[in-house]
Parts: C-alpha cells; structure tokens; sequence
C-alpha cells in the first residue's frame, strides 16, 4: 500500500491509500477518488505535505478516524480551532523538520512541538525509528506549494 497526500481544485487536503501508483492514477482516471469534502474528482497529487511533531509528549495513541469520533461536530470550525492552536503551539522549523524531530526524539534538543515539512519518505522513515509525526491538512503551505 501506498498513501498520498491529495488536494481536491478546491484546495482541500486529504490522504488517500492505494495498492500503487499505477492503481491512483487508474482511480483517478475513473473518478472514482473524491474529496471528502466537497466531492470534487479534480484530484492532484502533492509531493509534500505539512507536518507536526509533538516533541514525544503525546503517548503514541491511533489517531481515532476523523469521521467516527466527530459525527455531528463541525469538523471545519475544530479543525481551524486546531489548526491555530498548532501555530500558536510549534516551532515552524521549515524543511529541517525531519532533522529537528529526530534530535528531539533522541534529545539532542530541548523537548517541543515543531511543524514543518517532509516528504512521505522522511515521514515514514521517522514513524520506523518511532518519532510521533502527524499530517495536519490545513496549516499554511509555503509558497512553493500554492498552487
Ligand atoms: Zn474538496
């Protein structure tokens, strides 16, 4: 399996799992891949997506399915209420997240929340060595990923 960060024309973030890359592009060809948001097809794939580090203080725990646990809550207005509590809350340490989580994890450096980037590689990387990193839809992309 494989998983991908997505964003719909309307520029809604989601993630989306396939069996390959030849099995996205099928899907999408198909239309069969719709943003749970708006349910728009126009599906493009981003190289990178925002990042969170705890700093390790969260317990590791399954992210509960976004859908499940906040049926009937306005999932919009939370998830801008988290999205500002995460820029009031982390370090934006840019493209040395992968760096900066990795010498939080081994404490190298002070214990913090830190958010930035990495790609799906540096991410899955970090997950293996067991760095709590989390994708949060929504938070600021810098400029070279506006589209
Ligand atoms: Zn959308």
């Amino acid at each position: 399996m494989i998983v991908y960060d997505l964003a719909c024309d309307q520029a809604h973030h989601f993630e989306g799992w396939f069996s390959s890359a030849e099995d996205f592009d099928a899907q999408v060809e198909a239309e069969q891949v719709s943003c749970p948001v708006c349910g728009s097809v126009n599906i493009s794939r981003q190289l990178s997506a925002p990042y969170v580090n705890t700093g390790g203080s969260v317990e590791t725990q399954e992210k509960p399915d976004a859908e499940t646990a906040l049926s009937g809550v306005d999932i919009d207005s939370l998830h801008r209420k988290f999205v500002e509590f995460v820029l009031k809350n982390s370090e934006d340490v840019g493209k040395q997240f992968p760096a900066e989580a990795r010498a939080i994890h081994y404490e190298e450096k002070p214990r913090r929340s830190i958010r930035g980037e990495a790609s799906r590689d540096d991410i899955d990387a970090l997950r293996e060595e067991g760095i709590d990193v989390y994708s949060v839809p929504g938070l600021p992309t810098p400029p070279d990923q506006v589209h």
